[in-house]
This record gives structure tokens, sequence and C-alpha cells, in this order.
């Protein structure tokens, strides 16, 4: 599958209740390559999340817009964008967000049901073998420690193959050691699929893996590591 250029064009996200008004982003632009890796690194409370959800299309800007290959994504239908979803992106989060009643490889075979992938059953296990978890399909999440838990998250995530990938914190509920196995296993899979890699991160040991590393500060996307220092301070 081809994979698309993500521009974002003035994206403005604003989040009101009642009278109040949270701006968290403010006009950003950005344009990623097709097959590249971008970290967006920001504190807690930044946005970052906010700005995957506007990318995935799981919600809508204030103003300005997501283009995939030059075409803005608001002019989809919703079941346009649900097949969107659904074959072009692939998503890990923090809190690997595995469904507590399938086994693993049930979880890793919704998404190939879903595209109607052939043989599903089979390209689950090879899937799971794929992130060195064979011989534990049959386990519940609640059986698996946080690390086997983000594996299977990331054999789900790659399922389908999808051209993009939007990773959202992957490491942040686990110890630095098993954090940089998962990592590993996140930069295989996107070496074999070829996937563009989209990672949200407040660590910059965990930004170092991308090609180019942005700065989510006060709404503002920075690509200079030092003015988003003197903006914060130091980023952790
Ligand atoms: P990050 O992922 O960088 O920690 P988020 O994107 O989750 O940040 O949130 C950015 C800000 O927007 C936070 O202050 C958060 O409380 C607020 N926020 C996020 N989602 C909503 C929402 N649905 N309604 C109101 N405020 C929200
Ligand atoms: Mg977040």
């Amino acid at each position: 599958m081809s994979r698309p250029t993500i521009e974002l064009q003035q994206l403005t996200k604003i989040f009101r209740s009642g009278t109040s008004a949270l701006t968290v982003l403010k006009e950003v632009d950005l344009a990623i390559e097709s097959g590249e890796s971008v970290a967006i690194l920001g504190p807690s409370g930044s946005g970052k999340s906010t700005l995957l959800a506007l990318i995935a299309r799981l919600d809508r800007p204030t103003s300005g817009q997501v283009l995939l290959d030059g075409a803005p994504i608001q002019d989809r239908s919703e079941s346009e964008l649900a097949l969107h979803r659904r074959h072009q992106i692939g998503f890990v989060f923090q809190s690997f967000q595995l469904l507590t009643n399938m086994t693993a490889r049930e979880n890793v075979r919704l998404p190939l049901e879903l595209i109607e992938a052939p043989d599903p059953e089979k390209r689950a296990a090879e899937l799971l073998a794929l992130v060195g978890l064979e011989d534990r399909g049959h386990h519940y999440p609640a059986q698996l420690s946080g690390g086997e838990q983000q594996r299977v998250a990331l054999a789900r995530a790659f399922a389908a193959e999808p051209p993009i990938l939007l990773a959202d914190e992957p490491t942040g509920n686990l110890d630095r050691h098993t954090g940089s196995r998962i990592l590993e296993v996140m930069v295989q899979l996107r070496q074999h699929f070829e996937s563009t890699l989209v990672l949200v991160t407040h660590d910059t040991a965990v930004a170092q893996l991308a090609d180019r590393r942005l700065y989510l500060i006060e709404g503002k996307l920075l690509d200079d590591e030092q003015s988003a220092k003197e903006m914060l301070g130091p980023v952790r």
C-alpha cells in the first residue's frame, strides 16, 4: 500500500467548557514525508495526544486541516474515514489498550478480521511470533506483563500493515529496560512494514530513535531544541 504524506496546515484546537477556553494547538504547520519517522516531544498536557487524535481524525480541529497525500481528510465521509483508520493507521498507546476479555491472539486477529484479511488466525499467530510471543497467544492481557502486553499491542497495530503508525508514549508505563526492548521491536516492525511513524513522548531518549524531533510547547510546534528549552526549561 502507498504511504501517504501527512500535512498539518494551521491546525488549531480549542477545548471549550462553559465560559473557559483552552487553546491546545495554535496554527500548527507540519509536513511529514512518506516513510519518515518524527518524534513530537512536549510536557504532559502540551497537546501531544490531541495532535495524534486529529491526524487519525478521531477528533476534529477547531480550524485548520489535516491532509493525506495533499487531500484534506475533512472532505471524506465518516465511512471513508473508518476505512482509512482501519487500513492506514496503526495505534500504540501508553496504556496498551488491549481488550481484556480477549486472548492475545484474538486481540491481534481483530484488525485482520475488520479488513477481511485471508486466514486471520494464522496471520495473528505469525504476528505474535514476530514480537516474540508465539507461545502466549492463548493468554489474556491480565496474564501478561506490561512489556508483553505492549508487544501484543504492537502486533495488533501492525496487523493490517498500515502505512502510518501513531505511537502515544508507547513506553510510558514501562521500566526503562523493558521500554527500550519495546522500542527495538517497534523499530524492527516499522522497518519491516516501511511505515511512517509519528511518535509522541516526553522522553528525549525515546525521541532519539526518530529521524526528526519537534517540540510542542504552548500550542506551537518548534523544530529547534534550544528555543524549546528556553521556553520550557529542560524537557526531561
Ligand atoms: P498530552 O498528550 O501532551 O499530555 P493532551 O493532548 O492529552 O496532552 O491534552 C492537552 C490539554 O488539553 C490538557 O490540558 C488536557 O486536559 C486538555 N484536553 C484534552 N482533551 C480534552 C477534552 N476532550 N476536553 C477538554 N480538555 C481536554
Ligand atoms: Mg497524552
